[in-house]
């Protein structure tokens, strides 16, 4: 079982020619509301992927709460540690223009409420195969989580997506077991824009990293001295909106089942590169018997 400790956000997202400027008022040509945030994002992607999974976060008790529940529920996550906070929801004001350049407005709300995990939801993570973490809640509350696990000697491993960037305190690094950034999260934390030794330094920190590099695939590496690359799997991509989510969902099923480094790695690869082709973040997750098939296909 997989525990997510992480953000949910409902995704207000308008398609104009030309994002307005200050003061101006323009005619959108499409609205969507689609369930989001990288919490909840990674919680749909692991169930899709064959976990069973557990959400602990919050919503507001305004209109997005219900609706994105109800997201979460669908795709067979248990939401019983999703609080109701008095407020709203945590939402991401997104304009896509036509040319494909977006600006995105993120307000926490809810998400800013949560504080670290206590009874039943501490609980729930000590009974985890693993924890995913993000960094859309409060970092003390993501520091208070990541400790869950030794504090109770639980078997969980602690796996971190270190996204949106920001410095990581000390405290979070001595209990991540994974550390899972892109490229540019990876140049941030470590002040080195090749990956490869973005790669190294990260493993100073942590005892296992993998850096992902978008259609160039993944790099993997663990302080027993294993490297590997494993290439993105060649595919027409017409939306890479939270590939990076479906990538960390997947590879935290994998390895919850056994599969070594290089398993793992193929399995998220294939999994990010089916979410790609499809337009969407939750919506464009695989289930698993497509992961399944086009593994069988390579
Ligand atoms: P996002 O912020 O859009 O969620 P990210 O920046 O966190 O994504 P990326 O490094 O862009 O993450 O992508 C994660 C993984 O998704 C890659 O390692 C790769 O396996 C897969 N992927 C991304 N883009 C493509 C693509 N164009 N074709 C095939 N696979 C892709």
């Amino acid at each position: 079982m997989i525990s997510v400790f992480g953000s949910a956000n409902m995704d207000l997202v308008a398609y104009v020619a030309q994002a307005p400027r200050p003061g101006e008022t323009v005619t959108g040509r499409e609205f969507r509301t689609v369930p989001g945030g990288k919490g909840a994002n990674q919680a749909i992607a692991a169930a899709r992927a064959g976990a069973g999974v557990a959400f602990l976060g919050a919503v507001g008790d305004d209109a997005f709460g219900p609706g994105l529940r109800a997201a979460l529920a669908e795709a067979g996550v248990d939401t019983a540690g999703l609080r109701v906070v008095p407020g709203p929801s945590g939402v991401a004001h997104i304009v896509v223009e036509d040319g494909g350049d977006n600006s995105i407005i993120v307000v926490p709300g809810a998400n800013g409420a949560v504080t670290g995990p206590a009874g039943r939801d501490a609980e729930t993570i000590a009974r985890s195969d693993a924890l995913l973490l993000q960094l859309e809640l409060p970092m003390d509350a993501v520091v208070a989580a990541a400790h869950v696990p030794r504090g109770v000697s639980s078997r969980a491993e602690v796996i971190l997506t270190p996204a949106p960037a920001a410095p990581l305190p000390a405290e979070l690094l001595e209990a991540v077991d994974l550390i899972v950034p892109n490229e540019h999260e990876a140049a941030a934390l470590t002040g080195r824009d090749d990956p490869r030794d973005a790669l190294e330094a990260l493993l100073g920190l942590v005892p296992e990293a993998v850096v992902t590099l978008g259609a160039r695939g993944a790099l993997y590496g663990s302080r027993d001295g294993t490297r590997l690359r494993e290439a993105a799997v060649p595919v027409r991509a017409v939306d890479t909106t939270a590939a990076g989510d479906t990538f960390a969902g997947a590879l935290a099923v994998a390895r919850t089942e056994g599969a070594g480094p290089a398993r793992a790695l193929r399995f998220a690869s294939a999994a990010a590169a089916l979410s790609v082709q499809r337009e969407g973040a939750s919506t464009s997750m695989p289930h698993r018997h497509e992961i399944d098939r086009l593994l069988e296909g390579l």
